[in-house]
């Protein structure tokens, strides 16, 4: 009897403990966007891409399906959930392959593939697995009409990469900006490994010239929030203050080392990753302040 009395008492703890805990998110989702009638963010684990769905046809972005190509068609079955109109577009955010894998699945719908010239120039080097190469390239910028929406697709300049385009819808006042403004974060070093210093800042400041509200990140901020301007004037002070800092320690001699251990922002202890990200930012700074590289 105590033994059944201790399991059930152990049962009652654990389903407890169960019952606090938050419900796991689903692997994938398509949300409508809060205020918005057409636009929707189809979120496959921790990477999601914003699509626009017009009476005359969908202008999808990144298949976000690296190491993954169920991603993609997941993608595409929740558009068609929403519509049967035709896929005019699939847009690329970038070059990287995270976030452009799996083009196929949206090329065989009938969509025209489109990034910046520099992503097409690498991409058809590169020749990725699973990678589709672009149809059509933006230097600058490119307006996109269809069924009532206009999307601008703006090259800010080089910042997490060298190809990114900023996708701004200028009526909603929303852009979709991947890689190149982390949500309350500190950069991590795959976001630092292919990036551009100073340019960024630039880029940054270029990107806020734009009437935009919300923005739509590539990967999920906290609790799935967008972000906001002030989430990207945070990043550029931080890019700013890391650089200037940067600068210093390597005209004293102090990089790679020991600038890369001794280096802290502690104004900017708060941001998400601080302590992990933090060493490779300054790595990739005191490469470009240090090395000219
Ligand atoms: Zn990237």
């Amino acid at each position: 009897m105590k033994l059944i009395i201790a399991a059930i008492a152990t049962l009652g703890l654990t389903t407890g403990a169960l019952a606090q805990q938050p419900p796991a998110p689903p692997t994938f989702a398509a949300t409508k966007v809060e205020g918005t009638e057409n636009v929707y963010i189809f979120r496959y684990m921790n990477h999601q891409a914003m699509f626009i769905v017009t009476p005359a046809g969908v202008i999808a972005t990144d298949p976000i399906s690296y190491g993954r190509p169920q991603a993609a068609k997941a993608y595409l079955e929740e558009i068609r959930k929403i519509t049967q109109a035709p896929i005019k577009y699939l847009v690329y955010s970038h070059h990287h392959y995270d976030h452009i894998a799996g083009g196929k699945v949206f090329k065989d719908a009938g969509a025209k593939v489109v990034a910046h010239k520099r992503a097409k120039e690498r991409l058809t080097t590169l020749k990725g697995v699973d990678v589709v190469i672009p149809d059509e390239t933006v230097n600058q910028k490119k307006t996109i009409k269809l069924g009532g929406t206009t999307l601008e697709l703006v090259f800010t300049g080089r910042n997490h990469s060298d190809s990114s385009l900023v996708m701004f819808l200028p009526k909603e006042k929303i852009i979709f900006a991947v890689d190149f403004n982390s949500l309350g974060a500190v950069p991590s070093r795959l976001a630092v490994n292919d990036s551009y210093p100073i340019e960024w800042e630039a880029s940054l400041k270029k990107t806020l010239s734009l009437d935009w509200e919300r923005m739509i990140p590539g990967h999920p901020g906290p609790g799935g929030r967008l972000g906001t301007k002030k989430d990207m004037e945070q990043q550029l002070a931080f890019l700013t203050d890391l650089s200037g800092e940067v600068k210093k320690a390597s005209a004293e001699g102090k990089c790679f080392t020991p600038a890369d251990t001794e280096l802290k922002m502690p104004q900017y202890a708060t941001l998400q990753g601080y302590e992990q990200n933090l060493a490779w930012n300054v790595h990739r700074w005191c490469g470009y302040w240090g090395r000219g590289i």
